[in-house]
C-alpha cells in the first residue's frame, strides 16, 4: 500500500524529467547506508513521520526520520531501492522497529528531492545545489537516539 503510493509519487514528480528512461522504486530494508554497492549513487535525505507501536498502539511524532536511496541507471533501466529508517517505542520491553508513517505531502517532497538527485548523479545534469524540505510535526519530546535505527547507524540528523 505505502509502496503503490510512493511508486505513483515518483513516477508523477519524474514525468518528462528523467530522458525517457524506465525507472521503478523498490523498497529494500537491506542496503546499508554510506555503503552503496558498486555502480551505485546514494542519496539520505531527512523527513518527518509519525510511528506507531504494534504492541501498545502509542503514536509519535519524528522530525528525524532518514530516508536512504540507492540509485543506478544501466542501459536505459533505472532502479531505485528505498530504506525508511526505523524506531521502536520507549515505553515497550522489546517493542519492535516500526516503519514510519510518511504523509503523502512529504512522500512528494521527498521524490522531487530524489529526482533532481537523479539528474545530478544519473544524468550529470548541473542543477542548482537546495532542496524542498518537509512538513515538520510539533514535537514536544527528545529525540530518543536507543530507540532510532539512523541514530545506531551514525546516520541521524543532528539539530
Ligand atoms: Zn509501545
Ligand atoms: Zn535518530
Amino acid at each position: 500500500m505505502a509502496h503503490a503510493e510512493w511508486t505513483h509519487i515518483f513516477h508523477t514528480e519524474a514525468n518528462n524529467l528523467l530522458h525517457g528512461d524506465t525507472w521503478h522504486l523498490e523498497f529494500n530494508s537491506s542496503i546499508e547506508p554510506e555503503q552503496p554497492e558498486y555502480g551505485w549513487k546514494e542519496y539520505i535525505r531527512n523527513t518527518s513521520a509519525r510511528f506507531q507501536c504494534t504492541q501498545c498502539r502509542r503514536s509519535w511524532p519524528s522530525n528525524r526520520v532518514m530516508v536512504v536511496f540507492h540509485m543506478r541507471l544501466i542501459h536505459g533501466k533505472g532502479t531505485v531501492k528505498v530504506r525508511r529508517f526505523r524506531q521502536n517505542c520507549k515505553m515497550c520491553t522489546n517493542a519492535p522497529m516500526e516503519d514510519p508513517s510518511i504523509i503523502s505531502e512529504n512522500i512528494t517532497t521527498l521524490m522531487k528531492n530524489l529526482v533532481k538527485k537523479i539528474r545530478i548523479k544519473c544524468y550529470n545534469e548541473d542543477l542548482e545545489k537546495g532542496f524542498h524540505h518537509p512538513r515538520r510535526f510539533d514535537v514536544k519530546s527528545p529525540h530518543e537516539p536507543e530507540h532510532c535505527e539512523a541514530c545506531k547507524k551514525g546516520i541521524c540528523t543532528r539539530e
